[in-house]
């Protein structure tokens, strides 16, 4: 195919703004996917993603359109995730395109992910196509929106296409647009083979399936291929298109995006980010990659059954192969066991990961609450990086500690201002800046530390404004903080995955909800619990639970015995999902007791 027939998009847009929805509409206008096989959001593979209605890993498919002025092109769609914990996927993806259709709901306006979206596609250097989606509502304002869209992001609106995804109002005009105002790709089919490398994922019969991006030159099936940052040599024994499902293909030039097979057996050899070249006639240089998704949330991943930790590993390593930014090192725990610590890019990507290990790999998992990694400076010695709060060495031997924030972005009607601002105050925001975006919606700009941000934050802001405010943060670097550690002790004995770094200031607080907390996620037993918060051997806050008074098989007098039966099998069930700390039963609502602080 010539690159004057190709085009490369991808869409982008705020959650539940009707990306899906618009791509499904691509999908079957260009006959990609017949009616019959046609499923809502087709491209949103994973069960998961269908039921919570977001795309989490990127999908590509490749369409065949006849535009109006008769001739054929192929329309390379590349579907982003919306959300924030996954904007390294979006932004790989953007490598391999040319251009972007916004997607703005007209009936909600510019929200902090369309911004968030818009600046890396821009920094891309990304032709920009904003369209307003669900004019069909009768909510929609799309002359509001559109003058939203011309202050906030600066783009021209007035020839802004109107489509309903849902009904297909003008979705066919998409088509065409896409064609007239997106560049299609340079013509470089002389120059040696330079391929970009978007996403690989592992398949247990053909190893790993790399899919990528041609710039320079052309690729044929059976030629040796070389990765040129890994310099690993691999003979292809397939390579096709993405139609959306593999159909395999002789070759491939200049512009188009493809997969293929190569017998390469870890996804740690066809990294994303990678420059494809030919072993017989390298490129020079590699393209440039992507950066590296970090880490930013990590939490303490324990079996419930201690049996099943090497099913844990080896579901962890399964989905790594899929999954590059998920990390994982055993660690252990008094009050856990053997369990794995995690890193994940935010909450999303944490909650995403334990659902597939159990849903996948039916796994029972206990998790502790989430944690940020911290910089911990000792005297004459070079800082370490702690990334379970436990880990924290003892505070006559730190110099000081750094923690990661974040520049956090609000957008919200402006009459829930006072209250987000007490919100993020709350939790050690430092005010940036705050901008009247229109008569009734304002934005707000903080610096706010991570760890702040990973306990419940997005929720609160949520419910603060009743569902109407968005956001939007980006890692922004480390500060110093004068932070403490926090730790608990059930009946006498600390209990190291309940363990938590805080700010000074709030130690005391924190500490007498934690404990509030505890004392009703933890059963009573048969004797008193005390539960105790403290900082070193401190204790600064303290709870006990009683006793309980009666056994729970006095009240079947002796007789039944099926009855007693019964009831011991309840218990041993809910034992299960206990973990033990001395001879108290802890449920595994109680590690994460500080997502749900009051
Ligand atoms: P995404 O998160 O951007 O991928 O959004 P989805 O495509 O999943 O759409 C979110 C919700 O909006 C779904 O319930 C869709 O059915 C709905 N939706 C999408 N486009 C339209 C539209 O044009 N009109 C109406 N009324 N609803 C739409
Ligand atoms: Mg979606």
């Amino acid at each position: 195919v010539s690159p004057q027939q190709i085009r490369n998009f991808c869409i982008i847009a705020h959650i539940d703004h009707g990306k899906s929805t618009l791509a499904d509409r691509l999908l079957q206008l260009t006959n990609t996917v017949s009616n019959r096989d046609m499923k809502e959001q087709f491209l949103d593979s994973m069960d998961l993603e269908r039921e919570r209605g977001i795309t989490i890993k990127l999908q590509t498919a490749r369409m065949s359109y006849t535009a109006a002025d008769g001739k054929q092109y192929i329309l390379n769609l590349i579907d982003t995730p919306g959300h924030v914990d996954f904007s390294y996927e979006v932004s790989r993806s953007l490598v391999a395109c040319e251009g972007a259709i916004l997607v703005v709901d007209a009936s909600q306006g510019v929200e902090a992910q369309t911004l968030a979206n818009v600046y890396l596609a821009s920094e891309s250097g990304l032709e920009i196509i904003p369209v307003l989606n669900k004019v069909d509502l009768p909510s929609a304002e799309p002359l509001r929106v559109k003058q939203e869209i011309e202050q906030m992001i600066g783009l021209d609106t007035s020839d802004c296409l109107e489509i309903s995804a849902k009904t297909g109002k003008n979705v066919e005009k998409v088509l065409e647009y896409i064609v007239e105002y997106i560049p299609p790709p340079k013509d470089r089919s002389d120059a040696p083979l330079r391929a970009l490398i978007f996403d690989s994922y592992y398949d247990s019969y053909r190893g790993v399936i790399v899919y990528f991006r041609i710039f320079d030159g052309i690729l044929e099936t059976g030629r040796k291929i070389r990765f040129m940052n890994s310099q690993k040599d691999f003979e292809t024994v397939e390579i096709g298109v993405l139609a959306p499902h593999q159909v395999s293909v002789a070759r491939l030039g200049p512009g188009e995006v493809g997969y293929l097979v190569a017998g390469i057996k870890t996804v740690q050899d066809a990294r994303v980010g990678d420059t494809i070249t030919l072993a017989s006639q390298p490129a020079h240089s590699p393209l440039a990659g992507y950066k590296e998704a970090k880490p930013m949330v990590f939490c303490g991943l324990y079996p419930a059954d201690a049996d099943q930790f090497e099913d844990l590993r080896e579901a962890l390593e399964r989905l790594k192969l899929n999954d590059s930014a998920l990390s994982y090192e055993p660690e252990s725990s008094s009050a856990m066991g053997f369990g794995f610590r995690c890193g994940f890019l935010g909450l999303l990507h944490m909650e995403i990961v334990c659902e597939r290990l159990s849903r996948e790999y039916g796994l029972d998992l206990v998790t502790t609450s989430p944690s940020v990694g911290y910089y911990v400076h000792l005297e004459k010695k070079s800082p370490l990086l702690i990334q379970n709060p436990c880990e924290l060495p003892e505070p006559h031997l730190i110099d000081h500690i750094e923690e990661p924030y974040v520049r956090l972005e609000i957008i919200t009607p402006s009459e829930f201002v006072g209250s987000l601002m007490e919100l993020t105050q709350s939790r050690r925001g430092i005010f940036q800046d705050m901008k009247y975006i229109t008569a009734t919606r304002t934005s707000l700009i903080y610096e706010l530390p991570l760890a702040e941000l990973v306990t419940n934050f997005f929720d609160l802001v949520k419910s603060r404004s009743r569902g109407y405010a968005s956001m939007e943060y980006h890692w922004s670097g480390y500060r110093v903080g004068d932070l403490v550690k926090l730790e608990v002790a059930v009946n006498g004995e600390k209990v190291d995955a309940l363990c938590n770094i805080v700010h000074r200031d709030k130690a005391y607080s924190i500490a007498r909800a934690l404990t509030e907390r505890l004392k009703e996620l933890i059963p009573r037993q048969q004797f008193r619990i005390p539960v105790q918060g403290m900082i070193g051997s401190r204790v600064i806050a303290s709870e006990h639970i009683p006793a309980l008074r009666k056994d729970v098989l006095a009240k079947c007098y002796g007789g039944d015995i099926s009855r007693k039966k019964k009831l011991l099998k309840k218990q041993a069930e809910g034992k299960k999902k206990m973990k033990a700390i001395g001879k108290v039963d802890v449920p595994q609502e109680a590690f994460r007791a500080m997502l749900s602080l009051k």
